[in-house]
């Protein structure tokens, strides 16, 4: 498949490109690029505390970031790559610091994206691509959501349509030396996925490895304040309907747009952006959403209700405070 543009090209011209990937829109920049690194940060107004993952188009593009790569990275690509599943691994020094942000490790990812992947085979060198979305807004999953966000004399917009999968990539960290995966970000690939190709002496601990903790950095990803839409969004976990929970009293008009969370949580992340920004556009300047408890704890749900959490003003859990 021909690119629809010449990364080289909008590079040289000092432009971003917002990359269609399967989780969401990306903005992106060389990594050999420092110039254009800063850009991406300025114009997300993104904390330089907050590392990019860096997409790659083949696997020796992903070894050519690291400083080893692990037979459990090899396996691990061969199961998910290309696909939302990104791994943090200790990094070669020609990843700055500025990307990493400081940290000795680098993030990775192939996407799983026609459009993304041509337009990595044919840069010159790996692509930072944090999603192309102001820092703590929703993340875009069409063109129109980056468009209406960037300047066209800033970044060069590539259509590649809605995306698939729709929330941002599952985050994991290798250390080979304890023979431990860190869980840093839930997506679409679930902890029982993960487990499932772990050789047995390897296991999976949640939240960052000891190293991240020990630092007193605050682990990337694990900030609350994330992905809100601009009007108030509240959850409650109950299962009675969105119906009782949220109408007035006195019967008139709810004063919130209610979402409706699909059975199937893939399909719940696809679509879960589109709706929060359906609901901002709406005349209600509240939105609802009720959240059956079960989903809580199963793997399945967990990207979602991550971000679901991140997205909420108010979170109101009634089967775990006794009501309903
Ligand atoms: P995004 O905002 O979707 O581009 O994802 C960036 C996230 O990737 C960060 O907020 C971190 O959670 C994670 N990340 C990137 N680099 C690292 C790293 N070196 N160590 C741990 N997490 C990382
Ligand atoms: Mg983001």
């Amino acid at each position: 498949m021909k690119p629809p543009i010449d990364p080289a090209a909008v590079f040289a011209a000092g432009r971003l490109i917002a990359l269609p990937t399967e989780t969401v829109y990306g903005l992106a920049a060389p990594i050999d690029r420092p110039d254009l690194i800063a850009r991406v940060f300025k114009l997300k107004g993104r904390p330089a505390t907050n590392p990019l993952i860096v997409h790659v188009g083949s696997l020796d593009q992903a070894r050519s970031c690291v400083r080893e790569w692990p037979d459990l990275a090899q396996r691990l690509a061969d199961h998910f790559w290309p696909g939302p599943l990104t791994l943090v691994l200790p990094k070669a020094v020609t990843v700055s610091d500025v990307i990493t942000a400081g940290q000795p490790t680098v993030a990775l990812r192939m996407p799983d994206h026609p459009v993304a992947l041509r337009l990595l085979q044919t840069s010159p060198a790996p692509l930072v691509a944090p999603s192309a979305n102001l820092f703590t807004r929703l993340s875009p999953t069409r063109a129109d959501d980056v468009r209406a966000v960037f300047d066209a004399a800033d970044v060069e917009v590539v259509d590649g349509g809605p995306c698939r999968v729709g929330i941002e990539s599952t985050i994991i960290g290798l250390d080979p030396d304890e023979r431990t995966v860190s869980w840093l970000r839930p997506g679409l690939i679930s902890q029982d996925a993960i487990r499932a190709v772990l050789p047995t002496d390897w296991h999976l601990q949640s939240g960052a490895a000891s190293s991240v903790r020990e630092s007193g950095q605050q682990a990337p990803g694990q900030m609350r304040e994330h992905y809100r839409p601009d009007k108030p969004l509240t959850v409650v976990v109950s299962r009675r309907s969105p119906a009782e929970i949220f109408a007035l009293p006195d019967d008139t008009e709810p004063g919130c747009t209610i979402l409706a969370l699909p059975d199937d949580p893939t399909i719940a992340a696809r679509q879960l952006y589109q709706s929060l920004r359906q609901a901002e556009r709406a005349g209600p300047d509240q939105i609802g959403l009720v959240l059956p408890p079960e989903y809580l704890d199963d793997p399945a749900w967990e990207g979602v209700v991550n971000r679901l959490r991140k997205a909420a003003s108010v979170w109101r859990d009634e089967a775990r405070s006794g009501g309903g």
